[in-house]
C-alpha cells in the first residue's frame, strides 16, 4: 500500500502506460480519477479497478481545454476530497520528419503533450497546495532526451515537458509540491502497435535497447508509482529515464 489515502489524477488514463499506471495506483491503495477522450475504454478501465476492489471514477476530457481540467480536478476534489498526485501523462505521437510535419501536425501535438501538461500543473498545483503538497508526474519520453530520423513535433514536445518539469519543480518547491519527468523508452502499447507491428521497426528499436525487448506499460507505471510515492519525497525537478539502457549509449 505505497500511496494508502493519496488521490491521483491520471490524464490519458483509459489506456496504455496511464492506464497500467491507474491499475498499480489503485492496487497501491490510491484513489484513482481517470481522464481521457476515450469513454469507452476510460470507463471499462475504471470499472476494472473497482471490480478487484479499489476505488476509481472516469472524467472526460481533453487535455488541451482549460474547462476540462478544471472539471477534472473538481470531480476528483468532490468524490475524494483533495488531489496529491497528477499524472500527465495524455500524448499522441507526430512520425514525420521536420519537412513532412505540417503546421497543422506541429499545432496539435504541441497542445496536446505540451500545453495539456502545463495546464494540469497550472490547474492542480493551488489544490495540492491546499492539501499540503503533491506530486506532479509529467510523461515526456527518450525522445525528449534525444533526437531520432522519424520525428519533430514529438521531439519538441517532449524536449518541452522535460525543462518544464524542471522550471515548475523550483517554481513550487516551498509549498511541497514535487514535479518530475518520466522518460520512457520504446514501449508495446497501442499508441506504438501498429508501428512496432512492422518487424523491420520492432528488431531495430529491441537491437537499439540494451537489456534487448520491448518495454511493457507496468515497467513504466512502476517509476510513476515511486514518483508518486513517499519514498521519492526528497526527489524533485529529476529524470526518470525508464528505457532498458537506450539512452545510455
Ligand atoms: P496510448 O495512445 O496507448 O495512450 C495515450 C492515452 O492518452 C490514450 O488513452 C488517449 O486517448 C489519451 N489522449 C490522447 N490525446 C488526449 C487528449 N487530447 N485528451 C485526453 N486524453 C488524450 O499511448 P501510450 O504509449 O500509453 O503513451 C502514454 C504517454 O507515454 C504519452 O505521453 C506518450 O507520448 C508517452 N510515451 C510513450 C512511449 C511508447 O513507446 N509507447 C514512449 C515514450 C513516451
Amino acid at each position: 500500500m505505497r500511496v494508502a489515502g493519496k488521490v491521483a489524477l491520471i490524464s490519458g488514463g483509459a489506456r496504455g502506460i496511464g492506464g497500467a499506471a491507474a491499475r498499480l495506483l489503485a492496487r497501491e491503495g490510491a484513489a484513482v480519477v481517470i481522464g481521457d477522450l476515450l469513454e469507452d475504454e476510460g470507463r471499462e478501465t475504471a470499472s476494472q479497478i473497482i471490480d478487484s476492489g479499489g476505488r476509481a471514477m472516469f472524467v472526460a476530457m481533453d487535455v488541451t481545454s482549460e474547462d476540462d481540467w478544471r472539471r477534472a480536478i473538481d470531480a476528483a476534489v468532490s468524490a475524494y476530497g483533495k488531489l496529491d498526485v497528477l499524472v500527465n501523462n495524455a500524448g499522441i505521437s507526430g512520425r514525420f520528419i521536420v519537412e513532412e510535419t505540417s503546421v497543422e501536425l506541429w499545432d496539435r501535438v504541441m497542445a496536446v503533450n505540451a500545453k495539456g501538461v502545463f495546464l494540469g500543473a497550472k490547474l492542480a498545483i493551488p489544490v495540492m497546495r491546499q492539501a499540503g503538497g503533491g506530486s506532479v508526474i509529467n510523461i515526456s519520453s527518450i525522445y525528449g532526451l534525444v533526437g531520432s530520423d522519424s520525428g519533430a513535433s514529438y521531439h519538441a514536445s517532449k524536449g518541452a515537458v522535460r525543462i518544464f518539469t524542471k522550471s515548475a519543480a523550483i517554481q513550487y518547491a516551498k509549498d511541497g509540491i514535487r514535479v518530475n519527468s518520466v522518460h520512457p523508452g520504446f514501449v508495446d502499447s497501442p499508441m506504438t502497435e501498429s508501428y512496432h507491428e512492422q518487424p523491420e521497426i520492432r528488431e531495430a528499436r529491441v537491437a537499439a535497447t540494451p537489456l534487448g525487448r520491448m518495454g511493457l506499460p507496468e515497467d513504466i507505471a512502476s517509476g510513476i508509482l515511486y514518483l508518486a510515492s513517499d519514498e521519492s519525497s526528497f526527489v524533485t525537478g529529476s529524470e526518470l529515464v525508464i528505457d532498458g539502457g537506450m539512452t545510455a549509449q
